[in-house]
């Protein structure tokens, strides 16, 4: 294909994606097909010759798409949403055309300062307080292996990186069993050792981690001769949106010099609504936040926001300089790379300001509070029908719910929610609560309506019933 080519399949591509879209409330959410199928469709060894793009795109329609699981589609209650709004998707489409690679200020100057425009922007619409400095990394995954980083290096004075971790003191990291699991993966790759991954027991309906009991595992820790590098919360946990009482968190960290880092990867789109905000106070004293707008809010996947209270520690612990990277006789500019494991960088920034410009903070935020809303209906509608029960109340859009049985919960929730994804018109996924499996709903997809929530109330109680 040439670009003359890539003209005409480009519109075609266009018309595709609006039909796509247009098309959506009537597929199954989830894939219906079978392990292994989709790879037997596909010949063994790659063409020696030239493929005509109509037959490469016929297979994409009758073999891939099948297998695919419709993330967009308004009924995906599942997991997260990882939204992807039409003007985000038309931005990705540009980036792609151009295909920057953006990894100093003078490999594309537009992309590093746009970036640093527009992480400014969410700064401000999430309410955190002048003074934070934002980036834009790949994943949470990547902003919180670079908390811990910068946790490690700053708990060894700098010298981690250099002369490695033998012969240093345990270094320890708190955070509860609510957080995600990408906390235990920064904590191996930074080579801490998950045994020093110290998990703070948590109270309460907002499952946080309990104070009193962070205060005495750092004592008992110094007791031990180990030290205490830093503390992770969350804000919305995965699981049933676990949230930290980010404050008096805080409060520990402050009184023992100990790095913060809040994970509010999903949550964090909320706080663009004031009055979710409380969900989080304290937040402004924290050293490193992490959300992303690629989940609730809308730009395609990948974008996460990271912000910093001092960038200097992050740049600190990630910069290399060698020559080829230097820019001569540019000062006072900005290379994102030294702020991200990779190097390389995609122009991310494109999407998010789109994405604020075509929807503004007000139709972000009408979203969100739809979501919530039509959430907290469909928990008190459940909770009202016999054989229901709420387990865990909605945290914002999310919360988790369970069928009575007579006999073994666990299978007949499994089962259950099995019935209702093979049925397909709404997707569910699981969770455990101290111990019991039960059934997690949120409401986030960018296009889902009041009726689409009403549905799923529908589709849950007929399946129910019709296992009983
Ligand atoms: C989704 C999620 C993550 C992981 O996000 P990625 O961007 O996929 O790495 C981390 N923490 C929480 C609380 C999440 O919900």
């Amino acid at each position: 294909m040439n670009w003359e080519d890539f003209r005409q399949w480009g519109r075609r591509a266009a018309d595709w994606a609006a039909d796509y879209h247009a098309g959506l409330r009537n597929e199954p959410v989830r894939a219906q097909v079978a392990p292994g199928a989709v790879l037997s469709a596909l010949p063994d060894a790659p063409p020696e010759g030239a493929e005509a793009m109509q037959a490469i795109f016929d297979d994409f329609e009758q073999t891939i798409l099948p297998g695919m699981t419709h993330w967009q589609h308004p009924r995906f209650f599942a997991y997260f949403p990882a939204n992807a709004a039409p003007v985000s998707v038309l931005a990705e489409y540009f980036v792609s055309a151009i295909a920057a690679q953006c990894m100093l200020w003078q490999t594309s100057p537009a992309a590093t300062e746009l970036e640093t425009r527009v992480c400014d922007w969410m700064r401000q619409a999430i309410g955190l307080p002048d003074g934070f400095t934002g980036v834009i990394q790949d994943s949470a995954s990547s902003a919180t292996l670079c908390a811990v980083l910068t946790m490690r290096e700053r708990a060894l004075d700098w010298q981690g990186n250099k002369a490695g971790l033998s012969g240093q003191p345990r270094l320890r990291v708190y955070c509860s069993a609510e957080v995600h699991t990408s906390v235990d993966r920064a904590i191996w790759i930074a080579g801490l050792g998950e045994e020093n991954l110290v998990r703070i027991p948590t109270h309460g309906p907002t499952r946080a981690m309990d104070a009193d009991a962070l205060r005495a595992a750092i004592a008992a820790d110094r007791a031990a001769g180990h030290q205490p590098a830093g503390i992770i919360a969350c804000t919305g946990g995965t699981s049933a949106g676990a949230s930290d009482d980010i404050a008096a968190v805080m409060d520990v960290a402050e009184a023992e010099g100990l790095y913060t880092h809040v994970d509010a990867a999903w949550a964090g789109s909320a706080m663009i609504c004031p009055e979710f905000r409380s969900l989080w106070a304290g937040v402004e004293r924290a050293d490193s936040v992490v959300m992303n707008p690629h989940k609730w809010l809308g730009a395609q996947f990948d974008c996460t926001t990271h912000f910093l209270r001092n960038p200097d520690d992050l740049v600190r612990t990630l910069a290399i300089q060698p020559e080829y990277l230097k820019t001569h006789g540019a000062d006072g500019i900005v290379n994102y790379s030294e702020w991200s494991v990779p190097l390389g960088r995609r122009f991310r920034a494109l999407k998010l300001w789109f994405l604020i410009r075509a929807h503004g903070l007000e139709g972000l935020r009408e979203m969100i509070r739809n979501h919530v809303t039509w959430a907290q209906d469909l928990a008190a509608r459940l909770e009202a029908t016999e054989g229901f029960e709420v387990v865990t109340q909605p945290m914002l859009s999310l919360f988790t719910f369970r069928h009575l049985a007579t006999a073994d919960l666990d299978a007949h929730n499994q089962d259950l929610l099995n019935r209702i994804n093979d049925d397909g018109r709404i997707y569910l996924t699981q969770t455990r609560i101290d111990g019991a499996l039960v059934i997690r709903f949120q409401a986030g997809a960018f296009t889902a309506t009041a009726e689409d929530v009403a549905k799923a109330y529908d589709v849950i109680t007929e399946l129910a019933a019709a296992g009983t």
